[in-house]
């Protein structure tokens, strides 16, 4: 099996059986995130331990990239913080628009399972399928860093 047909079965797989899908309850905060050039649309939860992401779902309905992609994302940041996970963002932004270097291996090593998405680079209609989920997940920790209630007389 070459490595692109390894890529490949890696989405189909998580296509089919999305990791963490579902909903957390409680939750600290949630997003909603929505790509109307292809219609994928994700719903994302997430519970913090201090500066880190303690656990995430998501749930949505999507083309295969964008779930395979959400599913990917969810089992790469759990128990990453925030700043770990913004750089994390950044090697699959550039893996995804093709900016990564071929024989980066270090940075491919970082990534993981996540590298399975170079293929995308392929098909730049597709970056927006597979950074939704990375923008729903910003939007969500963005609200964490707001108190949740303020009462004022
Ligand atoms: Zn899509």
């Amino acid at each position: 099996m070459d490595l692109k047909e390894l890529y490949r079965e890696v989405i189909l797989d998580h296509n089919r059986s999305p990791r963490n899908f579902g909903t957390l309850q409680p939750a600290d905060a949630e997003a909603n995130g929505h790509n109307p050039l292809c219609g994928d649309r994700l719903h994302l939860t997430v519970r913090m331990e201090g500066e880190r992401l303690a656990d995430v779902r998501f749930q949505g309905q999507g083309c295969a990239i964008s779930v395979a992609s959400a599913s990917l994302m969810s089992e790469a940041v759990k128990g990453k913080s925030r700043a770990e996970i913004s750089g994390l963002y950044e090697q699959v932004h550039a893996l995804l628009t093709g900016r990564l270097p071929a024989d980066a291996t270090d940075g491919r090593a970082a990534l993981g399972k996540l590298a399975a998405l170079a293929g995308v680079a392929e098909f730049p209609a597709r970056v927006k399928c597979a950074s939704l989920c990375w923008h729903t997940l910003e939007a969500a920790l963005a609200q964490t860093r707001t108190p949740t209630s303020v009462s004022t007389e």
